[in-house]
């Protein structure tokens, strides 16, 4: 089989790109993989085996629409997690968001279109819903995002039901709740706090920290994409989490425990503007359908993962040394 997979220069896309790689998915033990990323700030190539036999990496633009000709003809299905996913950053500019991710998707889309490649898992987020006080979403409830980034993705996955309901490609969406796991970039909270924490730096609290995510390990998201890859039905949308929800209080006293220090190392900081309050997938259609569960108990996932940033200093120092990290919060 020949995936060609969007964005997997960063976290979740190299994760499931090693996967491909390494054998893990035994339904496809010698998949081609081609990759097509930007190495935007959040790329970055020591993320993949860059050389593997089995791996051609392509550096370019999702938005690139002659490019795109060129190298997707060929392959029989496409994962695309190409995207601008800072919520944060998207607060400061939302052009790219919209650029990336809405024009870029509806590029990738169109190509699949021209090209007949008609297999296409398109990876989108819990965050398209909004924020819930009680109970959970299901595949069918409203979109109201409220970050830019939240927007472009929702404006992202009614662009690729259009695209199924108009062209007939075969495309299921993905709605996944907040990952966590190794090479995730040093902006995001968890690599952020660790290795701050690590450093002997202080972390960053916003607000008083009641807000709440449900975490999953990125080995179980890349799984759960897989199975709606391969036995998913076309035009149909399959939410994915851990259901495991902790308040951001609650996880960086996890974080502080796990590292050995106080909370004398915590700085609360002013609230994100509109901060959704809570999120919570509905998971019931993946599990019953495609006999999805998650498999790391987030206890021993997070424990790695802290042991991970403690172990591999040399992929993340370059990274916080070249990011801006003072200007996150
Ligand atoms: P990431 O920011 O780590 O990686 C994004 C990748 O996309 C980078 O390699 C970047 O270089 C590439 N990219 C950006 N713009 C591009 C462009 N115009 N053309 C080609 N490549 C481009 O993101 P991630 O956390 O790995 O998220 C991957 C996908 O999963 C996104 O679509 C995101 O919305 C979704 N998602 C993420 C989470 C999470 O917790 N991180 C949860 C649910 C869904």
């Amino acid at each position: 089989m020949r995936i060609f997979v969007t964005g997997a220069a960063g976290f979740i896309g190299s994760h499931y790109v090693r996967g491909l790689l390494d054998g893990e998915h035994a339904d496809v033990p010698d998949a081609h993989v081609t990759v097509l990323d930007k190495v935007t700030y959040a790329g970055n190539l020591n993320n993949l085996p860059i050389g593997h036999p089995r791996l051609t990496f392509v550096r370019g633009d999702v938005c690139d629409d002659e490019l795109l000709n060129e190298v997707l003809p060929g392959h029989d299905a496409v994962v695309h997690f190409a995207a601008e996913s800072h919520v944060d950053r998207s607060l400061m500019s939302g052009a790219p968001f919209v650029t990336t991710n809405v024009l870029g998707t509806q590029t990738v889309l169109e190509a699949c279109r021209r090209t007949g490649v008609r297999r296409i898992v398109h990876v989108s987020t819990d965050e398209v819903y909004g924020s819930i006080a009680e109970g959970s979403w299901t595949e069918r409830s409203l979109l109201e995002p409220n970050s830019p980034y939240a927007a472009s993705k929702a404006a992202s996955d009614m662009l690729a039901r259009a695209y199924w309901r108009s062209h007939g490609l075969e495309i299921s969406i993905t709605r996944c709740s907040n990952n966590y796991g190794p090479y995730q970039f040093v902006e995001k909270v968890i690599p952020l706090f660790i290795t701050n924490l690590i450093d002997g730096h202080d972390v960053p609290l916003y607000g008083d920290g009641h807000q709440v995510r449900d975490w999953l390990h990125v080995s179980d998201h890349c799984r759960a994409i897989h199975q709606v890859l391969m036995n998913g039905r076309a035009g149909e949308i399959y939410n994915i989490s851990g259901g495991v929800e902790l308040s951001n209080r609650e996880l960086t006293g996890r974080l502080l425990e796990l590292c050995g220090v106080g909370w004398d190392r915590v700085r609360q900081v002013p609230d994100r503007k509109a901060h959704d309050e809570r999120y919570s997938v509905d998971t019931i259609k993946i599990r019953d359908e495609l006999g999805f569960a998650p498999q790391v108990a987030f206890e021993d996932g997070i424990a790695q993962v802290v042991a991970w940033y403690r172990d591999n200093r040399a992929w993340w120092e370059p990274l916080r040394r070249g990011a801006d990290l003072a200007a996150e919060r």
